[in-house]
């Protein structure tokens, strides 16, 4: 190489290095892969707000919405790889491959790993005048009305997706599926009675179960929400095995920096042990992840597992999109 361009090239890799070094300088977007007001908003905006503390930098909420979580993944993985784009995104990281026929981006090449965040269970919920007192109420009446039952979500590829699915599955019964673009504005039309029934994050759904504005019928949790104590599990009342739990993770496109990295996990930890975060989730029933799982490797593990883990069961289900 010439002289002139290998001292050019060296200028380059230094002022690199350098800005890495001194990351962050300027505040940083985390994209949430759903509408605001929803549980994966909220989480967010829990994050940013404690997340920004030890990096000394404002973190801006992003929502970009759409095709169930994937246009957010899509764009994250294109975005300019130096730490000033990160995504937080939930397990729909890991359906998203085996329910869309082609995606744009492949979770386990295009992106670095920060950590793993929080888990958060999952309530299955109706409207407030619901004709159903208890879970057995509300399958009978599913199964007999299942032709004008409608059943919201907030897209292929969303946690109310796969919920609804499973559910559907579980009782061999399908209903007419509502997409939304998160399930804020879901639950906006299910207190307004414009659809039945939805899955969703104890994130969104506590205060409306604790207010009366919604009926709920289980827990998707193996056991119940410490939050939640009264409510059953869905297995309890007779969907053996039925669980998901929703887990998010925190992601930056593919080549950021290693220092850049770093900085990120070191922030996230500090995060998940910050005592006003946990308060904040617990009143949602949900909880930060330990010190241990908001790590990169951990995350990486998790993804792979999960991916392993759901395509068979969705492939069996058969469900879909190009
Ligand atoms: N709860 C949604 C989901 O089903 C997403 C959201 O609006 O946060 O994945």
């Amino acid at each position: 190489m010439h002289f002139r361009k290998l001292l050019a090239l060296a200028a380059l890799v230094a002022a690199t290095g350098a800005q890495a070094q001194n990351y962050p300088t300027k505040p940083i977007y985390l994209y949430i892969p759903f509408a605001a007001g929803g549980p994966t908003d909220t989480l967010g905006r829990n994050l940013a707000q404690v997340m920004g503390k030890p990096l000394k930098q404002q973190i801006i909420v992003e929502n970009v919405v759409g095709a169930g979580g994937t246009v957010a993944v899509s764009r994250a993985a294109k975005a300019s790889p130096d730490g000033y784009t990160v995504l937080l995104h939930h397990i729909g990281m890991s359906t998203a491959p085996a329910l869309y026929r082609t995606l744009s981006f492949d979770p386990l090449k295009d992106f670095e790993y920060i950590g793993e965040v929080a888990d958060v269970p999952m309530t299955v919920i109706a409207r407030g005048n619901f004709p159903a007192a208890n879970f057995t109420e509300f399958l009978t009446y599913l199964k007999a009305n299942k032709d004008k039952v409608t059943y919201a979500n907030a897209g292929l590829g969303a946690a109310s997706h796969l919920c609804g699915l499973l559910f559907m599955s579980a009782i061999q019964t399908d209903f007419t599926t509502v997409p939304y673009k998160g399930t804020g504005p879901a639950m906006n039309d299910l207190l307004g009675g414009q659809v039945d029934f939805m899955c969703d994050q104890t994130t969104n759904t506590t205060g409306q179960i604790n207010g009366g504005k919604v009926k709920v019928y289980g827990v998707t949790s193996k056991t119940r929400v410490p939050s939640l104590p009264s409510i059953p599990t869905l297995a309890e009342q007779g969907l053996k095995g039925f669980e998901v739990v929703v887990w998010h993770g925190l992601y930056v496109p593919k080549g950021t920096p290693k220092p850049v990295v770093d900085r990120l996990v070191g922030a996230l930890q500090e995060s998940v042990k910050d005592a006003d975060f946990k308060a904040n989730l617990a009143k949602l029933g949900a909880e930060p992840v330990s010190a241990d799982r908001a790590k990169p490797e951990s995350l990486h593990k998790l993804l792979q597992s999960e991916i392993a883990k759901w395509a068979p069961i969705i492939k069996k289900a058969g469900q879909y999109a190009d």
